[in-house]
């Protein structure tokens, strides 16, 4: 009788498990540093995975606030991948206070996405804190180029099939899927950028290194002479000048640095400013990784025809 009884709960556990299955209960709970990989890990995952980002994607990446609720999701998170690089170090903090073994660095669970990509502007000598906010690993803002799409998303591919086998070749699928239209979209995005090819612009940040070597366009000059500080008067007339003598047409900003600023140098210049966010969601209504390129290469054509 006790054996039935048993038997009975057993099976109403399987049952209530079969259900919470297929309500979505048991989807992947995946934790991403910077929506980038949000948008990447929903285009592999589909609908085996609830994906949220620690930053938005109108924040400034290198300085994250962690929210008590986004804590909650690194706790009970199956996966956590970070950008890497040095750019999300901040969330180390918040992965320490989550304690959940599963992610720690060195676990399953946890994702470096910058693995195997070529980094770019590696330090040549010691980095220290008088040079600003010099990243020491070299440039992190590597999302931004889809050319690097094939290697982020194995690494991704790669993350969630240790934490579920059983769904790797599903997860290989959705991806060639997902590279075959970032193929399509760069015959696109070549072609929008093919007129100004050369083009010498001048950004605020160094964000977009990745970004103006995929599409052939050469950054001659940054409003920070330090990154991560703010510019001197001297550094600023130095810029304009270089910015009149090279015919510099356009400075690209991120939403959160100080447009005014960008603003009056490029007037004095005689260039104009482009908001060219480097994260999904940058921009308002702009959600998925294709469409935010989509708005970057329209918005920077655009400035320089
Ligand atoms: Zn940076």
């Amino acid at each position: 009788m006790r054996h039935r009884a048993a038997a009975l709960v057993g099976a109403a556990m399987v049952l209530g498990l079969l259900a919470a299955g297929a309500d979505g209960a048991h989807k992947l709970r995946v934790v991403t540093t910077i929506p980038d990989f949000k948008a990447l890990v929903e285009e592999i995952g589909g609908d085996q995975v609830d994906v949220e980002s620690l930053a938005r994607g109108s924040q400034n990446a290198h300085d994250v606030e962690i929210r008590p609720s986004l804590m909650l999701r690194l706790r009970r998170a199956d996966l956590f991948i970070e950008n890497g690089l040095e750019l999300d170090a901040w969330s180390d903090t918040a992965v320490q206070g989550a304690n959940n073994p599963k992610i720690v660095r060195g676990a399953v669970g946890r994702v470096d996405a910058s693995r195997g990509i070529q980094v770019l502007d590696v330090p040549s000598t010691r980095v220290d804190r008088s040079m600003g906010d010099v990243h020491p690993l070299g440039n992190p803002h590597y999302s931004l180029d889809p050319g690097l799409a094939p290697i982020v998303t194995q690494n991704l591919v790669d993350g969630l099939s240790r934490v579920a086998p059983e769904l790797r070749a599903t997860f290989e699928k959705n991806r060639q899927a997902f590279l075959a239209r970032v193929e399509e979209a760069m015959v696109r995005w070549t072609n929008a950028l093919a007129p100004v090819k050369g083009a010498k612009v001048v950004v605020y940040h160094p964000d977009y290194v990745y970004f103006l070597a995929r599409f052939g366009l050469i950054q001659v000059g940054m409003l920070e002479d330090r990154p991560g500080i703010p510019p001197s008067p001297q550094h600023l007339a130095q810029l304009v000048r270089q910015m009149k003598d090279e015919r510099v047409r356009v400075v690209l900003v991120q939403p959160w640095n100080d447009l005014k600023l960008a603003q009056r140098i490029a007037e004095e210049a005689g260039a104009k400013v482009v908001v060219i966010p480097t994260m999904v969601g940058g921009i308002k209504g702009v959600d998925t990784y294709i469409g935010s390129i989509d708005y970057n290469v329209n918005a920077l054509a655009q400035a320089l025809r």
